[in-house]
């Protein structure tokens, strides 16, 4: 067998990074996705990206992402941009809990050279007018930003492809492992590779349990919604409420608000990928909250209505850190992003094409941390808590 063969499952905004970079070190790459690029969770993303992590590893992979984010928004051949926009978390007025650990967090970040600062509420009211600034505690994250996680995964699908990758949409696939070396299994029949690289999102954890690889990993269902045209798009950061468990940020010329974490486990195969109406509802209260009445900036009582909502899957692991290495000989495992897997998706998958290639993986993410039967809770990803 040509031992360069490798095979990536799933064509999200880390399957189609990875796929990209092996090809890119010489590996020849089949990339099979189930429906067409950005199916999944990637199509689905608010694109919030940013790097305020207190932990050394996800402070690096998120600084790396950042970075190459940068540096594909100014190549005019990559069709994608990445707009800089800070990223501000907060605890209101009466929330000490999560005051005390956003003040905690950013002394850590700043350790690991992230540029966060704390704000009081003068601070904040000062640089975001348009925010309500009932507030305990804020920290802002300079550099942020956003970007349209669909456009990103199908401008990186371009480009593997024209990396010399092969794309096989409309194929979904079953893994064969066990032998001395893993398959892919299609209604086309079965092919051998060197390695196969689970990026399948939601159907990863079935995927691999069925070719007898059990992982940690549980599908949970969030929302999402896009707002009309409002005047707070041009005044507002990315935020997220620590308080309110919500997060929200301009996009085009109206507001993208989010919250709606189920700590459910879902069937991949079996969820309602409509909005609830008790979401939407919590939406227009998520941005009174944050915009309305009296701001520094005026009175902001009328937030604007609903254009649209949805929903998706995201994927939780028991110790809330990534899966992320080899499995089995010649099954790498890629899933458990915590709803962070787009804004780390440029890192993420550059890390696979290095644990491939270069045998080099994240000791902290390594899947074999776990057997694959531990029973645990779903704790969403944006959660403010003391180390
Ligand atoms: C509403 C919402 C908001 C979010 N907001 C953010 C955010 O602001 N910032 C952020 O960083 N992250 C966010 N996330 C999380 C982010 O979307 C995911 O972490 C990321 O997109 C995961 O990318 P992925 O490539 O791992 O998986 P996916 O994008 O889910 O891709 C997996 C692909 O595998 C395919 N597949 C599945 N089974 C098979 C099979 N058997 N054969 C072949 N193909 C298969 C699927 O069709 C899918 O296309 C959000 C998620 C949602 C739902």
């Amino acid at each position: 067998m040509d031992e360069r063969r490798v095979a990536v499952v799933g064509a999200g905004a880390v399957g189609t990074t990875a796929a990209h970079d092996l090809a890119d070190r010489g590996r020849a790459v089949t990339l099979y996705e189930a429906e067409t690029v950005a199916a999944g969770a990637s199509g689905r993303a608010a694109g919030i990206c940013y790097d305020a992590f207190a932990e050394d590893i996800d402070a690096a992979v998120a600084d790396r992402a950042l970075s190459r984010f940068r540096t594909l928004d100014a190549d005019p051949s990559f069709d994608w941009s990445f707009t800089p926009r800070p990223y501000v978390w907060l605890a209101r007025d009466g929330d000490a809990r999560r005051a005390a650990a956003i003040s905690e967090q950013v002394p850590r970040m700043q350790a690991h050279g992230r540029r966060v600062e704390l704000l009081d509420g003068d601070d904040l009211a000062t640089e975001f007018p348009a925010l309500r600034a009932d507030i305990a505690v804020a920290a802002v994250a300079r550099d942020a930003g956003s970007a349209d996680p669909g456009a990103y995964t199908d401008a990186m699908a371009e480009r593997a492809v024209a990396a010399g990758v092969t794309l096989r949409e409309e194929t979904p696939v079953e893994l064969r492992a066990g032998d001395e070396h893993p398959h892919v299994v299609t209604a086309d029949g079965s092919t051998t590779y060197e390695t196969v690289v689970v990026a399948a999102g939601a159907h990863t954890a079935r995927l691999l349990g069925d070719a007898g690889l059990p992982i940690p990993v549980k599908p949970y269902r969030v929302q999402a919604a896009i707002t009309e045209s409002t005047p707070l798009a041009e005044r507002s950061p990315q935020l997220y409420d620590a308080t309110g468990g919500y997060y929200c940020r301009p996009r085009g010329d109206g507001l993208l608000v989010g919250d709606g974490t189920e700590p459910v486990e879902r069937d991949p195969d079996d969820w309602d990928r409509d909005a609830d109406d008790w979401f939407r509802a919590d939406c227009i209260e998520h941005l009174r909250a944050a915009f309305g009445g009296s701001t520094a900036d005026g009175d902001n009582a009328a937030v604007p209505e609903l254009d649209r909502a949805w929903a998706g899957l995201c994927t939780a692991t028991p110790d809330g850190n990534p899966l992320l290495g080899e499995r089995a000989p010649g099954v790498v495992v890629a899933t458990g992003w915590q709803g962070h897997g787009f804004m780390r998706a440029p890192a993420l998958g550059e890390r696979v094409a290095r644990g491939v290639c270069d045998g080099e993986w994240l000791d902290p993410f390594d899947p074999a941390r776990f057997d694959g039967d531990e029973s645990f809770d779903i704790v969403e990803g944006m959660v403010v808590e003391e180390s």
